[in-house]
């Protein structure tokens, strides 16, 4: 972390005060609002701390405080049961979502395959390989619009994220997400 330069500090300190925690797990920005501010944070999903692996299946964090409001919002409103019974029923829909975990599985295991080569333990592969983007093992289930919106914002292979962004649109210049966070942390 010593060789930061001082954008990537800045990004990094930026992060962590709209994540609210400072991750034990690496990340870097994945991408930004239109005011310059972190808008998905890509962490790495896995982490070796005293011997222990531990993986981070749910690698994408949504971090905009504006998108997180809003689809916080859509979570009130009962909107993880209707995603949910979309994919029970929506055959063309499921099987985009499926594609796209599938995807994201991948990247995760060989994500994790650069960062510890040869060392990775078959039971930790297994997770990271067979988890949806929300952490869960249930691939009908939705658990949490964030990170199907993280993944959608990262990738663009998330019908569900997709379908969230039509509703509440992505971040524009007027939105000026980083200061939202400023206004918010005032007393
Ligand atoms: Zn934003």
């Amino acid at each position: 972390m010593a060789n930061l330069n001082p954008t990537e500090e800045q990004q990094r300190t930026t992060a962590v005060e709209l994540l609210g925690r400072d991750p034990r797990t690496p990340f870097t920005v994945k991408t930004f609002c239109p005011d310059g501010s972190p808008q998905v944070l890509l962490a790495d999903p896995v982490f070796k701390e005293d011997g222990i692996w531990k993986p981070f299946p749910a690698f994408l964090w949504l971090v905009c405080p504006r998108l997180k409001a809003l689809v916080a919002n859509l979570e009130q409103q009962g909107q993880v049961r209707e995603y949910s019974q979309r994919l029970k029923l929506d055959e063309a829909f499921r099987e985009n979502f499926m594609n796209g975990q599938k995807e994201v599985a991948e990247l995760r295991v060989s994500l994790a395959q650069k960062i510890y080569p040869g060392e990775l333990p078959e039971h930790i592969r297994e997770i990271l390989a067979e988890t949806t983007v929300a952490g869960s093992r249930d691939f009908n289930g939705v658990k949490c619009l964030h990170s199907h919106l993280a993944q959608e914002l990262a990738f663009h292979n998330n019908p569900i994220g997709a379908t969230v962004l039509t509703q509440i649109k992505n971040c524009s210049e007027k939105d000026h997400c980083g200061t939202m966070r400023a206004r918010r942390s005032e007393p």
